[in-house]
């Protein structure tokens, strides 16, 4: 499998609650480089670019709020396959329903507060990384 970047971002949750160091030693650990890392806050324009396609859903507007609430860890990944790797890592988008040992099974209470992000294709990784390392 070929070399991708990814975009991941640990949510104000992971950050709040302490879970950046657990987080990048189990992507370093999968084989995963940290390309770039940024800690810092998510502008209103920023938000609205990452998640235009929720735009109209009932959990838009809290789901806007909540990742511009507080500072955000903000990364560039990179290795084989690391697209799927990060969501894998990850865990479903549902921490009731992530298994254990995935980020957000181990470490997200509710959907509202996931802990994480990571970009679900090559694609939307191109375009976030663009959002969010201009
Ligand atoms: P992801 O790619 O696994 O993060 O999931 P999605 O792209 O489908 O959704 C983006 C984010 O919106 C999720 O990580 C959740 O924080 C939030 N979200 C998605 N679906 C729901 C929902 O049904 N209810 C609520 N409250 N939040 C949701
Ligand atoms: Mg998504």
């Amino acid at each position: 499998m070929a070399i991708q970047k990814t975009y991941s971002m640990i949510k104000p949750d992971g950050v709040r609650n302490g879970h950046i160091g657990e987080i990048v030693n189990r992507f370093e650990r999968a084989g995963l480089t940290v390309e770039r890392m940024e800690l810092g806050m998510v502008t209103l324009d920023q938000a609205k670019a990452n998640y235009a396609e929720h735009e109209g859903k009932p959990f838009y507007d809290g789901l806007i709020s909540y990742i511009t609430s507080g500072p955000v860890v903000k990364m560039v990944i990179s290795g084989e396959g690391a697209v799927a790797k990060v969501r894998t890592l990850m865990g479903a988008t549902n921490p009731a329903e992530a298994a254990p040992g995935t980020i957000r099974g181990d470490f997200g209470l509710i959907m509202d507060e996931n802990v994480i992000h990571g970009s679900d294709s090559p694609e939307s990784a191109e375009r976030e990384i663009g959002i969010f390392f201009a």
